[in-house]
């Protein structure tokens, strides 16, 4: 095994069929967080490695040659992991992110907000009855400050946290559709829209049904890439990258 694919994306399953139809070996990696994951083609493992250390000795044990990050681009933790241990073993590192919506219609009238606490009090001050789909392990951030607000959350799992009564929590997984997305405010007569800038087009919906209906959106930024970081937003290119470095041995 050579390349460790670090996944819970779209763009990670797209990467593994990609390296899997050129006959690359490869292990895909994920963190265990949903309880039914959509698993890629190839190898796959399953749960945390143990911090920075833990991937470094993974990394040495498994004979690892490069590392694709394809993790969404809200996985923080994982992303640092990885830069520090690939640097720590002296292996490439290549970032697989997708675009986000900073340059997408619409967003010169979102919200921008810099994380899931001013999320909160942004989105308190702007309706009555939030739709949240910024995913359970960030609900936290907003319990406090929307506890009596009627707040609606989209979520894939049961969140483990106790939400506040007037709270609902609706389960279910993308991809959306608009006509759906349409339904799904409406229902719930949602005055405010919080997402995060997650990009692609799988969560996109929501932003052109929130538009049209004149709901206030409020975007958590994404954080600044870490400097030197080789970032593409292709799997394509992501593929080639990896097959050149399987060519290299
Ligand atoms: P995170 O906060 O960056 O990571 C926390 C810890 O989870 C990491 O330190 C690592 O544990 C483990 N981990 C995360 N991704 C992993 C992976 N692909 N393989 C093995 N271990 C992993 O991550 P997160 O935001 O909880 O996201 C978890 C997973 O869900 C990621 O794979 C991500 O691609 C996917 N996802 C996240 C979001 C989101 O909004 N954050 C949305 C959709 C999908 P150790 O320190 O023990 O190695």
């Amino acid at each position: 095994m050579s390349i460790l694919l670090l996944g819970g994306t779209a763009e990670a399953r797209e990467l593994a069929v990609l390296l899997d139809q050129a006959g690359a070996d490869f292990e895909s990696s994920l963190a265990g967080r949903v309880v039914q994951p959509r698993l890629p083609v190839g190898r796959v493992r399953i749960g945390g490695f143990g911090g920075v250390t833990g991937l470094e000795a993974y990394l040495r044990t498994a004979g690892i040659t490069a590392v694709v990050d394809a993790t969404h681009p809200f996985a923080e933790g994982m992303s640092a992991n990885a830069l520090a241990a690939c640097a720590a073993v002296g292996i490439g590192l290549l970032r697989l992110e997708r675009l986000g919506w900073s340059g997408a219609p619409y967003a010169e009238t979102w919200h921008w907000v810099t994380g899931h606490d001013e999320a909160a009090v942004v989105a308190g001050r702007l309706g009555a009855r939030p739709f949240l789909t910024i995913g359970r392990q960030s609900l936290g951030a907003f319990t406090g400050p929307l506890e009596h607000t009627a707040v609606v959350a989209r979520v894939v799992d049961r969140p483990d946290l106790v939400v506040p009564p007037r709270w609902q929590i609706v389960l279910s997984r993308g991809p959306y559709e608009l006509a759906s997305e349409r339904a799904i405010l409406r229902e719930h007569a949602s005055d405010v829209l919080v997402t995060k800038d997650s990009g692609g087009d799988w969560t996109w919906p929501k932003m052109e049904a929130a538009a049209e209906l004149g709901i206030p959106v409020v975007v958590v930024r994404r954080k600044a890439p870490a400097t030197g970081l080789e970032i593409v937003s292709d799997p394509a290119a992501a593929a080639a990258w990896a097959l050149g470095f399987l060519d290299r041995r």
